[in-house]
């Protein structure tokens, strides 16, 4: 490599070479000649000086521990920060069985194979999850199927379809962020995802950010399905289709919203009454439920983040999250009036009305 001709070519240098700084205890000391010429006012003459530092540098990078042949008799050690937005690290941070390599030749020691999510749940709550999880036999062979990358064990069949999502902390098993919740505990979890006697839709969107087990979906269905406080507060009425241009002008937006919401709480506080539960926690819920139009709850959109409920939840979702939710408003406001429309058909008022 040639000394650098000219100042933009010597910060070009000089640049590249600061990737490695962390790893060149000595660079600063010796590419000091070469960063007076930098300075403002400075002449670019290149002396003698500067090409013993100019090699210098050049020496360091390329010597180890910076640069050396790969050496396969000796072990090495990938070491990866597997958060779960780094999508190598995550993917590298895996142990995967490499039938094209043989034992021994090529030993891969992952510092990190293992996630550990933090979920935002009481120390007596946390307890009873690993208590569980680690006395059921399915999910502690699905803990071994992640360790060695034998997915061949009929226990563990329901979970091979989601493999590549699942992660371990040696006890509990997550999927993404979502704790698997062990056999003992899902009728008590599948109680706690609809303490706000939502919908299947949307008992199943909180599900998605908190818990999963294979058949979830079906589970929720059908929980729903029969509960005999829902079904005691279905609407009968058939719904008249709704004009965006109509209701804007006769209402203003604001007074829609305030209806609904109060329509909805007044919903729920009577379903809670009638099943004997506790209020204040299906309003909780009902907060942390991401509507289908947005996909963010009423808490994030007034708080910026979600809340802490009785459900296990990654702590990484309740962090704050600032969202451009004007955009997602309007987006919302149009799906809503596509959706409210489908299958609705006019009344005889309203045929009237529209006259
Ligand atoms: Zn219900």
């Amino acid at each position: 490599m040639p000394a650098p001709g000219d100042l933009t070519h010597l910060r070009g240098f000089l640049c590249t070479v600061n990737f490695l700084a962390r790893y060149l205890p000595k660079l600063a000391t010796v590419s000091e000649p070469l960063r007076q010429l930098l300075k403002k006012n400075v002449p670019y003459v290149w002396s003698d000086a500067h090409e013993k530092s100019f090699n210098a540098v050049k020496e360091l990078v390329t010597r180890a521990p910076i640069l050396r042949y790969y050496d396969p008799r000796i072990d090495v050690v990938l070491q990866c920060d597997a958060r779960r937005e780094l999508w190598i690290a995550d993917t590298l941070s895996r142990q995967l069985p490499c039938p094209t390599v043989k034992p021994g030749a090529f030993a891969i020691n992952l510092a990190e194979h293992e996630l550990a999510i933090d979920l935002a749940v009481t120390a007596e709550c946390l307890q009873e999850y690993r208590t569980t999880s680690s006395q059921d036999s399915e999910l502690q062979a699905v803990v071994v199927a992640i360790r060695s990358g034998d997915w061949s064990m009929p226990a563990v069949a329901e979970y091979t379809p989601v493999k590549s999502e699942l992660s371990t902390d040696g006890v509990l098993v997550f999927k993404g962020a979502r704790l698997v919740v062990p056999r003992t505990l899902r009728s008590r979890v599948l109680q706690q995802l609809h303490a706000a006697h939502m919908g299947i839709e949307a008992t199943r969107r909180r599900a998605r950010e908190s818990v999963f087990w294979p058949g979830l979906n079906g589970h929720i269905k059908d929980m729903v399905s029969r509960c005999s406080t829902c079904a005691a507060v279905q609407p009968s009425q058939a719904r008249n289709p709704c004009c965006l241009m109509k209701s804007q002008l006769s209402h203003g937006p604001s007074n829609g919203k305030a209806e609904n919401a109060v329509h909805t709480i007044k919903k729920l506080l009577s379903k809670s009454e009638m099943s004997n539960t506790d209020p204040l926690l299906a309003i909780l819920e009902w907060r942390n439920t991401p509507s289908e139009a947005t996909g963010t709850s009423p808490a994030q959109k007034l708080f910026g983040r979600r809340c802490r409920t009785p459900l296990p939840v990654s702590t990484g979702l309740l962090m704050p999250v600032v969202e451009d939710t004007k955009a997602m408003v309007q987006k919302a406001k149009e799906k809503q009036v596509q959706y409210y429309n489908r299958g609705t058909k006019l009344l005889p008022d309203s045929r009237k009305d529209n006259q």
